[in-house]
Order: C-alpha cells, then structure tokens, then sequence
C-alpha cells in the first residue's frame, strides 16, 4: 500500500506520511510470527489469543500510552493508533487488548495516586490485565444512563447489583472498569450525575457475586455477559468522585473512537491489498480480473474511502494530542472508517468469488470480524445521531 500524505492547511503540525515509522515495523515484524493459519484456529475454537496478546506485552505495545512515571513509554495517542492499526493491516486482529489502550485514559485522568501505583506498574509489565469495560446491559443498550446496575455504600465497601452484557475479554482479564448507578435516576440533579466508575479487582470476585458467562457470537470476540449478585468491593476501588462516573466514561471516549478506528483502517488496508493483489493474479476468460471495471474500481473506490477516513482519524489523533476539543473528528474518524471497511470487505468477497467463502483465504473471516466497527464500541447511527445534534444543531434524536 502506498503511504498517504496528508496535507492540511488549517492543521499544520499534522504528520506527512505515517507517524511512528520504526514502531509500525517492529509490530509489522512481530505480526508475521502470527499468520492466518493461527488467527483461523482460534476463531474455529473461539479461543483466547494468549500467545499473541503476551507477545505484544511483552514487547512493551500494550503499555506505551502508559506514562513513564507507571512503567509504561509515555507516548501519545498517535502511538497507540499506530500499533492497532499495523495489528490490523498484517491481518491480525487488537480486540483480544485493545480496551487496556483506551481504559488506561480514565485511570490516568481520574484514578486515584494510589490506585495508579497500585496498578499501573503491574499492567505495563503484563503481570495484570485490564481489558474488560463493563458498560452496556441487557434493557438500556445505547441508552447508558438508563443503565440499572447499582453500586451501594455499605461502610467501607460497596455493593454491586446487576447485569451487564458484552462484556468483552472478561475471562481473561484481572481488572474491570465497571460503570454503576451509585443514585437513583429520580434524585439526581442532573440527567447525567448518578453513575459511578470502579476499577474492580476481578480476582477478588469471580465466583463470589461475579458470575460470568461467555457468549458465543459470529466472531471470535471471547465476550460475555456478567450477572452481579451482592458482589462486595472496597471503596477505595471507586474512580474519582461518586456521582461523576458518566463523565469520566465520556472524557475517555474521543480516545477510544481514535483508537478503534485505526483498527478498521488497518483492516481496510488489509482488503484492498488482498483484493487488489488476487484481482492482478486470478485469470479468467483470457485475462486478470482486475482489468474489468467491475473488479477494478470497487477496489480504488473502495481506497479512496480509506483514504479520505484515515485524513480524518489523523487529524482526530493530531487535535486530541494538541489538546483541542475533537469530539466532531474522532466521531467522524470512527464512522468513515468503520463504514470504509465494511466496503472494502465487501469488496474483498466479489473479488475473491466463490474462493471468498472457503476458510482458508481469511476473506470470510475478516469479513465477519469487521462488520463490528459499524455496532461497537458505538454505533454508525448515534455518530450521525451525535453530529446532526451538536456539529449541525438540528434537534437531539436520542
Ligand atoms: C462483540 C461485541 C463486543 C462488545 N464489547 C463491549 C464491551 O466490552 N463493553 C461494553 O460495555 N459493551 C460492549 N459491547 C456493546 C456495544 O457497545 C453495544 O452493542 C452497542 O453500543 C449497541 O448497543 P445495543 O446492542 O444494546 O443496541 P441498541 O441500543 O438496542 O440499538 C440497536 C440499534 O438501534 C439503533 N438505535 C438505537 N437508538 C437509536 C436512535 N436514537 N437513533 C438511531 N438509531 C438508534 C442503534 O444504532 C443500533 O443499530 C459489545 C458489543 C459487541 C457486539
């Protein structure tokens, strides 16, 4: 794939050409001891990458927006839309330990001194995984602050009661931020007080008021749902002030949107150069498929939405480390990438016909894997929802 270089008049301390060139080769590098054959396997047992998740940790990737002080390399978001988005284009997948890069905000931002030399240390060194982020249930989906988990004082610990679902990689991880109504919604002041953040130590509570229980779903996305039954936490486990748990969620939003949309760049790049690649090399009727306009230029349409979706995530990334408000641009970021990817993965199945659907190309799979980014971690209608309402200042629709 060529190396875009974006050029903005208005942005110019906007990198030309891709950031982090030596940590994109190094991943690259580290990608290939990972193929599709081991990617395939897994899915087919819907198993834990343990192997490639402790290959990234210990290689130092997962903790680079760790802060040098903690252990980690202190480097900024850029960094981390760059390893994800390198996991990606090799053909690998991040979602087995993406969440560690963009829960870490919320810690860093609202934890506690204490929680974070607790904590931090032991998850750059991979002694200790966060990677689950227990939000969404079962009756509120999208609508977050309808949510009904409760988390009540009693003395020096509070108690948790509830359910959530799709709670991703909770098997596999030591730590969990967990959003819960520690105020009823009738008593609050505000629509958006109420909620409150913990960063609870799963290995206290799996099997004493923690119930897991995986879903299988179309990917290999080791999620689950998780059934809180009087589940007994130390206070000093909540985040920040009680009562503000929304709000530090949201700060830690435009993060996550930059971040998962590297992802779906990466696997963009991944369709287009396996589309384009076979379209060159599969011949039919005398010639290569990919003379035909019918193959061809899908597969550029489909680059040219890559490439106009990765303008924007960079600019995202360039305004969120400027420390300029850019909640429009990783909104956008998140939404044109995820819909690119989902062309160019359809795209990646007409090229590759019928040989798109036997197991062994990965086309399939991939196929499956990114139509994620138009759903989670939200989805393409509450982005439009998200800028019609407050870029274009038509009415609220959610
Ligand atoms: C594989 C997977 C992993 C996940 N991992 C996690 C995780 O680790 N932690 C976590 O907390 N959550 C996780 N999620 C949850 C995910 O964030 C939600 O599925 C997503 O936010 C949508 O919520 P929902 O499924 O309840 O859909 P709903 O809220 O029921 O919405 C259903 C559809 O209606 C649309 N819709 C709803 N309201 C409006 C409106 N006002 N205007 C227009 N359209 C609307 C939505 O866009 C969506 O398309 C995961 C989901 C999946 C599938």
């Amino acid at each position: 794939m060529p190396d875009s270089a974006p050029l903005h008049a208005d942005m110019p301390s906007m990198p030309l050409g891709e950031t982090y060139p030596e940590i994109r080769e190094a991943v690259r590098k580290l990608c290939e001891g990972f193929p599709g054959e081991y990617w395939r396997k897994k899915d087919q047992e819907r198993a834990y990458p343990t192997e490639f998740v402790n290959a990234l940790t210990e290689a130092g990737y997962l903790a680079v927006l760790i802060p040098e002080e903690y252990g980690g390399s202190g480097l900024p978001i850029s960094a981390g839309s760059a390893i994800l988005e390198e996991i990606h284009k090799s053909g690998c997948s991040g979602a087995a330990c993406h969440a560690q890069m963009y829960t870490m905000g919320t810690v860093l931002r609202h934890g506690s001194e204490a929680q974070k030399r607790e904590y931090l240390p032991k998850i750059a060194t991979g002694e200790l995984r966060l990677q689950a982020f227990g939000v969404t249930e079962p009756t509120s989906g999208t609508d977050t602050l309808s949510l009904r988990t409760t988390a009540v004082r009693d003395g020096d610990e509070y108690v948790v009661n509830g359910q959530k679902v799709w709670t991703s990689r909770a098997e596999h991880s030591d730590l969990m931020l967990l959003l819960a109504r520690t105020t009823a919604k009738d008593k609050v002041a505000k629509r958006t007080d109420g909620l409150s953040v913990f960063l609870v130590d799963m290995r206290a509570v799996k099997g004493k008021g923690m119930e897991i229980k995986p879903i299988r779903t179309m990917i290999n996305h080791n999620t689950t749902e998780i059934f809180y039954d009087n589940m007994r936490i130390p206070a000093s486990s909540l985040i920040g002030e009680e009562g503000k748990g929304f709000r530090y969620i949201l700060d830690g939003m435009n993060a996550e949107r930059i971040l998962i949309a590297s992802e779906a760049l990466g696997d963009c790049q991944w369709f287009i150069e396996k589309a384009s690649t076979y379209a060159k090399e599969r011949v039919v009727f005398g010639r290569p498929i990919g003379a035909n306009q019918g193959i061809q230029f899908p597969i550029a349409e489909s680059y040219a939405h890559y490439s106009a979706a990765k303008l924007m995530a960079q600019k995202a990334a360039a305004m969120f480390e400027a420390g300029l408000p850019c909640g429009e641009q990783a909104n956008l970021a998140k939404y044109l990438s995820g819909e690119a990817v989902w062309k160019a993965a359809d795209c990646a199945m007409q090229t590759f016909g019928g040989f798109a659907f036997a197991e062994e190309y990965d086309i399939e799979r991939k196929f499956r894997e990114c139509r994620i980014f138009r759903t989670a971690p939200i989805s393409s209608n509450l982005i439009l929802g998200f800028v019609g309402e407050h870029v274009l200042g038509m009415p609220r629709s959610y």
